[in-house]
């Protein structure tokens, strides 16, 4: 008998939500507008300790927004994380602005702060998204310390890294503005959704406008700009208060999975896995290993199809967006001349299932199926 597919990262419901979208039926709050969507976007501003959120459709509107409320305009230069998910790099294109692309350090995965530094040799942007990926956030200290010098405005991307910590500050309060994702795959997921965060209350204020037509205030519709239809409903808010409440405890079993990959697989030879620098708290969002040598490395791709036929999800690493047909054209700033960090990480790294729901016994045969696989090629 052929045993159920074994996915990357599939949403992991409570068993409650139902009852929480029961109660907003009832109420008849099922529009984008209500108290759920209020509370949802109290406590997770009281969570990350940022005084004000606005809770959305998706991160990539969140992005979209954060750079509108930054005046940025066409021709604009914005600096983006390299090795990211493709909606980071997409908002800077709704805007017309001009994409940059930095290279990731080997401590974090994450934004390198001396590809920063030369990348601002030679251009001075508008704004920098700084992506937290796979759950760990990026080195904020130096970014920060980089562009607050130059007053050049930061965009933190932490769709992947809710429940994260740096410095014992919670991921999503690094930004001048913070977005959150709440998509299916994330930590925590309203079906579809995102959030904006920021301490500048009239930041959010503008978003909140733009996120609803730009209605002015008058008792009749009456429209002085160009608005959006970006605010999450009432009914999905629900939704994500259900999945909030648990999310330290979700981050534990994360973690839990992770350790349990490494216990495994870490002393095989030619395995290394994604390194959690001594300030940073990750969720483990995924568990993502690299593929050291580069005779082994030509055999990642292999070892997913490996996997896949044996009904298991995985997937290489990010591609870079400097490699994406999309941005190939677009500049890239990184210190290593040779092979950049971000593309290395996209040639030898994988990402393992890392569900919610995966069972001691499902991770067994994935590691299992890994040790086997790398048993055969060193023969
Ligand atoms: C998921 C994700 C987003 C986009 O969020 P959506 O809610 O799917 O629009 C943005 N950035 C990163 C890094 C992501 O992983």
């Amino acid at each position: 008998m052929r045993s159920k597919k074994i996915y990357l990262s599939p949403p992991f419901l409570n068993g409650d939500e139902i009852e929480y979208i029961k109660k907003t039926f009832k109420s008849n709050w099922i529009a984008p507008v209500g108290p759920n969507i209020d509370l949802f976007e109290k406590e997770i501003s009281s969570y990350l300790n940022v005084n004000n959120s606005l809770a959305l459709n998706s991160g990539t509107s969140a992005l979209h927004l954060a750079l509108k409320v930054l005046n940025i305009k066409k021709g604009d230069y914005v600096f983006c994380s390299d090795l990211t998910f493709v909606a980071s790099a997409n908002a800077i294109k709704y805007i017309g602005a001009i994409p940059v692309f930095i290279d990731s350090d080997l401590e974090s995965w994450n934004m390198c702060h001396k590809s920063l530094e030369l990348a601002l040799k030679s251009i001075k942007p508008k704004a920098v998204i700084v992506t937290n990926i796979y759950g760990q956030s990026a080195d904020f200290e130096k970014i920060m310390s980089i562009c607050d010098q130059k007053k050049i405005p930061i965009i933190e991307d932490a769709a992947e890294s809710l429940g994260a910590e740096y410095q014992s500050k919670k991921s999503g309060s690094f930004g001048l503005l913070s977005i959150l994702s709440f998509n299916g795959n994330k930590i925590i997921t309203t079906s579809g959704g995102g959030m904006l965060l920021s301490n500048n209350e009239e930041y959010i204020k503008e978003a909140k406008n733009l996120s609803t037509q730009s209605r002015e205030d008058k008792i009749y519709y009456e429209h002085k700009k160009v608005g959006y239809n970006y605010r999450l409903s009432n009914v999905l808010a629900s939704i994500g208060l259900s999945q909030f409440k648990n999310l330290d405890k979700r981050v534990k079993m994360k973690r839990k999975i992770f350790r349990n990959y490494y216990k495994k697989l870490n002393t095989r030879f030619g395995i290394e896995f994604m390194p959690e620098p001594d300030n940073c708290y990750s969720t483990r969002w995924l568990t993502v290993l690299k593929l050291k040598n580069s005779s082994l490395s030509k055999n990642s791709l292999n070892l997913i199809e490996l996997l896949n036929e044996n009904g298991i999800e995985s997937r290489p690493v990010w591609k870079p967006m400097h490699l994406q047909p999309l941005y190939k054209d677009y500049n890239f700033f990184s210190i290593n001349e040779s092979c950049s960090i971000s593309e290395n990480l996209f040639l030898n790294g994988i990402c393992l299932p890392s569900g919610l729901n995966l069972q001691f016994e499902e991770q067994e045969k994935i590691s299992s199926i890994i040790i086997e696989f790398f048993s055969s090629i060193k023969s």
